[in-house]
């Protein structure tokens, strides 16, 4: 491996930001923030493999992300078949290093009717298949002795917003978890870690506003920048903790949001 050169007069030929012979696992990559996780991985040099339920999204993506991204068809509520999942995976591509828990529902309902079916649909979804792949990878990674997991959580983990009872729930499941997980799997090599979104443009966002202008002006009056964050905002923090320079974090809930972990 070569070392960064400090000497000023040429550029580094080699970056602790580099994911070059790295192979990650993106769940829910053909579209939103998995999308620009693949993106910005790609761009750092390393492999992807991008999974969802629709094919024609993930066939798009990766035709925009080039020769070093790959998909597979596959639903992460279907948790018995998690485990072939990653072992095709590694027997096509190669080792996981990298495990990006992103494929995520939401739906915005006054607590008192949201059914059981929709509070566990969500919870299965965000929390219990995100469990169950964890530990399928987490098993592989552990005896390698090298691993990095990132949970893309959200700030309803941390605060009362309305009308998202399910999915502040399985999030704040998901930050509970990462705590426990980076405390096992230390000792092995594996490491553990969540960013949390605040208000990001995508699908999901722009259905949770509803067009709703009102909606808006309260989101941005809560976000200091006072803008909403762009997908590759999380994208090159989720390069960050799967590279080399983040080699000491784990344990951890990075907050990417504009300011909305200040407080109000
Ligand atoms: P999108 O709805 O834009 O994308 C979600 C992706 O997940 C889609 O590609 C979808 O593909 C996939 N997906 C959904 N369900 C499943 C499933 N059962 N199995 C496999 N893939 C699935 O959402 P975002 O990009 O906005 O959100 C991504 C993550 O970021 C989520 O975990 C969300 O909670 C979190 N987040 C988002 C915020 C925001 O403001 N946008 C804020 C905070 C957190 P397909 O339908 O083909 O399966």
């Amino acid at each position: 491996m070569q070392t960064t050169q400090t000497d000023g007069q040429s550029s580094p030929n080699y970056s602790v930001f580099s994911l070059e012979g790295k192979l990650a696992l993106i769940t829910g990559g053909g579209s939103g923030i998995g999308f620009d996780i693949a993106r910005c991985m790609v761009q750092a040099g390393g492999r992807v493999v991008i999974t969802g339920r629709r094919e024609q999204p993930l066939q798009e993506a990766i035709e925009k992300l080039g020769e070093r991204a790959y998909y597979m068809v596959n639903d992460v509520t279907e948790r018995a078949l998690l485990n072939d999942l990653v072992e095709r995976i590694e027997a096509t591509y190669g080792p996981i290093d990298t495990l990006v828990n992103n494929a995520g529902i939401n739906m915005k309902k006054p607590a008192l009717e949201v059914t059981d079916e929709d509070f566990d649909r969500i919870v299965h979804t965000n929390l219990n298949s995100v469990f169950s792949l964890t530990r399928e990878c987490a098993k592989r990674m552990m005896a390698r002795q090298h691993g990095s997991i990132i949970m893309i959580s959200s700030m309803a983990a941390y605060y009362g917003i309305d009308r998202v009872a399910a999915y502040a729930a399985s999030k704040s499941g998901v930050e509970g978890m990462v705590k426990v997980l980076a405390s096992e799997f230390s000792g092995n090599g594996v490491r553990v870690n969540a960013i949390a979104p605040g208000f990001i443009e995508t699908a999901m966002s722009k259905t949770a506003m509803g067009g709703d202008p009102d909606r808006f002006a309260r989101a941005m009056r809560r976000t200091p920048m006072g803008k909403f964050g762009q997908p590759d905002d999380i994208g090159w923090a989720a390069v960050f903790l799967a590279s080399e320079a983040a080699k000491y974090i784990t344990g951890a809930s990075l907050p990417v949001d504009g300011g909305n972990s200040i407080g109000f």
